[in-house]
């Protein structure tokens, strides 16, 4: 299992680099990840919360199942939002409410390497975005207010 690196880190605010290897070879990180992510209550986790220098993140629960999305792009973004509590693994005990679009149109590649283009909506969406950020090094509390 991996360590889940805090908000002191300086590796959460890296943005991290598109993956062009084997997508065999990350397949241990991802399950790893997906460990990690539940031990510690979370539904999403992304590479930089565990320092690993790679553009992907986890994302799911055991009702929905679970995730893998590397070198994700964003295509569309709903103009309705929605306004909601968001907590972050790598800021304990912290809360941040956080607008963010409600419908999102995402292309990504899965822990086999096969393109997936794709739409997700509620909870999901606002996951993917949230994790979204971490790759691009921007938490949560830049963007939302505490409560
Ligand atoms: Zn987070």
């Amino acid at each position: 299992m991996f360590k889940i690196l805090t908000f002191e880190n300086q590796t959460l605010y890296n943005t991290l680099p598109y993956y062009v290897g084997d997508y065999k070879e990350i397949k241990n990180i991802s399950d790893e990840m997906i460990v990690t992510m539940l031990v510690n209550k979370g539904i999403g986790l992304a590479a930089n919360q565990v320092g690993v220098d790679i553009r992907m993140f986890v994302m799911g629960d055991v009702n929905y199942g679970f995730w893998t999305i590397i070198n994700p792009q964003l295509l569309n973004s709903s103009i309705e939002v929605s306004e909601l509590e968001e907590g972050c693994l790598s800021f304990p005990q912290q809360k941040y409410l956080v607008i963010r679009p409600k419908v999102i149109d995402v292309l990504y590649y899965d822990i086999n390497g096969k393109e997936t283009k794709t739409q997700f909506t509620g909870i999901w969406a606002r996951c993917f975005l949230h994790e979204l950020d971490h790759l691009n090094g921007l938490t949560f509390d830049k963007i939302g207010t505490k409560i």
